[in-house]
């Protein structure tokens, strides 16, 4: 055999121990002011709001709003901002975690009202791929976004899908749909979803996240956590930024768990190192509780969620009295 100058690098390519060279190498912008507003869960911190199962939150990152999922009920998210004193008149983009109810129901309500002040108010939503198949249930469809899908597009609205992580905003991600490397499974069960290949078991292909690269490290919000939070912060370990994880906030579906489950997952946060935890709506009062004691942190930096509960990157974790 000939052997020229190509073969020689082909050889030399196919042989040589290459570096391990994530895409994490490069390092990305940071975020410079964050902070996150929680408008929906079951717990209220006072006077401001009324709870419910569900998940809602306004992030404010680099002067830029963004609406985190929508609640549960029609009205949740729209009363308990006027009770806040919050207006989302000026925020353009909402995220849709994944299509349950619990998180998409107050969509159409606030497109609706805010739109009266901004047309622009509320009119894009970045959803991840999946999110539009069809879930038949015993009373025909049961995908609450593909209900709403024409009535929103009819006010003007838009949905943006992705298949993979994405910058939206310096040092702003969205994870777009988790690999489910460990068997977390944290979803009910009991759905089935119509996907390209046929009808199968739904474990929410859709589920994703939003992230936050910072100087501290990267801060995750997640509406209801189905693919798994150590799934979807490995991911975004991998494909944004290969750093620590400094904070976790919102929903992470923990609270059905078994206490060897609880203890892995706390153990893996721990390995990350978790500085803040901010557990709403589905993750459970007993898994916060494990994973304050076990990631070693304390009533400031590990609390439940609450509606008007607070994060800030600068100051941490402003719980409301009750969800300490
Ligand atoms: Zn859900
Ligand atoms: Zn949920």
């Amino acid at each position: 055999m000939k052997i020229n100058c190509l073969t020689v690098i082909a050889l030399a390519l196919l042989v040589w121990p290459l570096p391990s060279s994530p895409v994490t190498a490069q390092k990305q912008k940071t975020v410079q002011s964050l902070r996150v507003k929680v408008l929906s869960t079951m717990l209220t911190g006072g006077n401001d709001g009324i709870g419910e199962w569900g998940f809602a939150a306004l992030i404010e990152v680099d002067g830029q709003q963004i609406l985190f999922d929508t609640g549960a009920r029609p009205e949740t998210v729209l009363q308990n901002v006027r009770e806040l004193g919050i207006d989302l008149a000026n925020v353009k983009d909402v995220i849709l975690s994944h299509n349950h109810g619990d998180h998409t129901t107050g969509l159409l309500t606030l497109r609706r009202e805010f739109a009266k002040k901004n047309p622009a108010a509320l009119s894009r939503v970045h959803v991840g791929r999946g999110i539009f198949w069809n879930r038949p249930g015993s009373n025909g469809e049961s995908n609450n976004v593909v209900k709403i899908k024409n009535d929103y597009e009819a006010t003007g609205g838009k949905f943006i899908e992705y298949n993979e992580p994405k910058e939206i905003l310096p040092g702003v991600w969205l994870t777009g749909p988790v690999p489910r490397v460990h068997a977390e499974r944290n979803w009910s069960g009991s759905g089935r979803m119509k996907t390209p290949n046929g009808l199968v078991e739904d474990n929410l292909p859709e589920d994703m996240s939003f992230i936050a690269v910072t100087e501290k490290g990267l801060v995750v919000v997640s509406g209801c956590g189905h693919a798994g939070i150590i799934n979807t912060l490995e991911h975004a370990r991998q494909k944004v930024q290969n750093t620590n994880v400094y904070a976790a906030l919102g929903g992470f579906h923990l609270f059905a768990l078994n206490d060897e489950k609880l203890d892995w997952t706390a153990s893996k946060l721990k390995e990350f190192g978790l500085k803040q935890f901010l557990g709403a709506h589905c993750t459970g009062i007993e898994a916060v509780y494990r994973i304050r004691q076990q990631v070693g942190l304390d009533r400031q930096s590990c609390v439940v969620g609450a509606v008007g509960a607070s994060f800030d990157l600068g100051k941490g974790i402003d719980a409301t009295a009750l969800a300490r």
